[in-house]
């Protein structure tokens, strides 16, 4: 059976049966299940890949069903983490793949075990912070991974080959300053996520399958409304790169890590506490507070303009505001310090 469900994959001599021997052995680490993320899970599935690690903090919610096309109604209705609706439904598309669903933010404290093991790294974030994280942890694995993001109908794509060529910092040294353009305010076109994600895909089916002297060491962007679809050369190594030459990782120290507004929302995560909490014992609590919902991943309770999400790792998400002050002030007022 293995021969024939992926024989349109294998007859294609590039990559060829012992790429797809070489991919059903690999394991790759999605950092965030939205839309890039879902279609990378999805193609990397249905190619047969032997192990896929999803990462993702956050909940199905109805406004992205129109591009993270893993989820359903269904999912958005009960408010499923994705990284669980996610395994959920590629358990079904695939069955001999093994998923495993990490409902976490990739922080310094568990960047170790939730990256450990890769083959190669996927990108599916919305933010720097998490980027100048991975990046440390695969410049220092020497693991590849691939960079992809989009907003509008714009998106950029490289692989980060640690091991010969520059590294994301080389390229982007500090994350952007100032008002960037996000998936809320400038909104996104689920076709530029999904190519993006499938370049991203086919990168590291290269990496994973032995053809690593394929890979496009370019930088791809492409807006799909307007504008063009360009390669531009990926810029050597930087001497002075604080990461991939002087080799000091303060991103995964977490020396550079502040509460992180999160792309497409008007909200601030609180994830600096580390300590379980009883979801049940807490909407107890707050019920006479305000108004509590849950289910077994996470319960919501709104407080006045603000709600609040909050996961049984201690790691909240307060809508409502984007000031990390107030953030936290609510966190202590109902969740405690
Ligand atoms: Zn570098």
């Amino acid at each position: 059976m293995t021969e024939d469900r992926y024989s349109r994959q294998t007859r294609f001599s590039a990559f060829g049966v012992d790429g797809q021997e070489r991919l059903s052995n690999a394991t790759a680490v999605i950092v965030g299940c939205g839309a890039l993320g879902s279609a990378q899970a999805s193609l990397l599935s249905r190619a047969g890949i032997g192990r896929l690690r999803l990462i993702d903090r956050d909940y199905v919610e109805e406004s992205n069903l129109q591009r993270q096309i893993l989820y359903t109604e269904n999912d958005a209705r009960e408010a499923l983490p994705k990284a669980e609706a996610a395994r959920r439904h590629l358990a079904a598309v695939n069955s001999r793949v093994c998923v495993e669903a990490a409902i976490a933010d990739l922080e310094p404290r568990n960047a170790e075990d939730l990256l450990a093991g890769a083959s190669v790294i996927l990108d599916g974030t919305d933010n720097f912070e998490t980027r100048l994280l991975m990046n440390d942890w695969a410049v220092r694995e020497t693991v590849p991974w691939i960079y992809g993001a989009a907003v509008g109908s714009y998106g950029i794509v490289f692989a980060v080959l640690p091991s010969e060529g520059p590294c994301f910092r080389c390229i982007y040294p500090e994350p952007p300053g100032g008002d960037q353009p996000t998936c809320e305010t400038a909104g996104v076109m689920g076709t530029v996520t999904n190519l993006i994600a499938s370049v991203q895909v086919m990168e590291a089916m290269k990496i994973m399958g032995g053809k690593t002297a394929s890979v496009r060491r370019k930088i791809l962007t492409v807006d799909l409304w307007t504008g063009p679809i360009r390669e531009a050369p990926l810029p050597p190594r930087d001497p002075a790169c604080p990461c991939c030459s002087a080799r000091d990782f303060v991103w995964l120290r977490g020396e550079r890590r502040a509460p992180v507004s999160l792309c497409g929302r008007n909200a601030v995560q609180i994830h600096d506490r580390n300590r379980p909490i009883d979801l049940l014992q807490l909407g107890e609590r707050l019920n006479s507070l305000g108004r509590v919902r849950a289910n077994e991943f996470a319960l919501w309770f709104e407080a006045g303009q603000h709600e609040m999400t909050i996961f049984p790792d201690g790691r909240a998400i307060i809508k409502g505001t984007t000031d990390a002050g107030i953030a936290r002030s609510l966190y202590s007022r109902f969740i405690g310090n």
